[in-house]
């Protein structure tokens, strides 16, 4: 890929990450401050627990995206960022400003997914 639109696509996914990052922090400060609150009110920890898992799994979430921006970052100091990781081909570039942390290109995303058991959904 160019050096402009690898400066580009850098730039896209850099805008994505600090939103990303702050998300996390704020949903899970939030949660886990309601599930404090919910503690101090009732007796039942149990109903902590169960909050603070949920928390934890949005967190999970969110920090799969932040992960997912960096290894597209480090996909493009490497020098491998475009290209599926899977068949090597050059990924489609409407789909990388769709998703610019696209790993594989339409057809592969498609093929692994099919063999996860999922619904194929349509893809760019
Ligand atoms: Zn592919």
């Amino acid at each position: 890929m160019e050096a402009s639109k690898l400066g580009h696509f850098k730039q896209l996914l850099l805008a994505e990450l600090p939103s990303h990052a702050r998300h996390v922090s704020e949903e899970q400060a939030a949660a886990l401050d309601a599930a404090s609150d919910d503690a101090k009110e009732s007796a039942d920890l149990a109903m902590r627990d169960v909050t603070e898992e949920i928390a934890l799994k949005l967190g999970d979430r969110e920090s799969q995206m932040v992960a997912d921006t960096d290894q597209a970052l480090l996909r493009i100091e490497e020098g491998s960022y475009g290209l599926c990781a899977r068949c090597g081909r050059p990924i489609d570039e409407r789909r990388l400003e769709a998703m610019p942390t696209a790993r594989y290109d339409a057809e592969c995303q498609a093929a692994i997914e099919e063999a996860k058991g999922m619904k194929a959904r349509p893809t760019l």
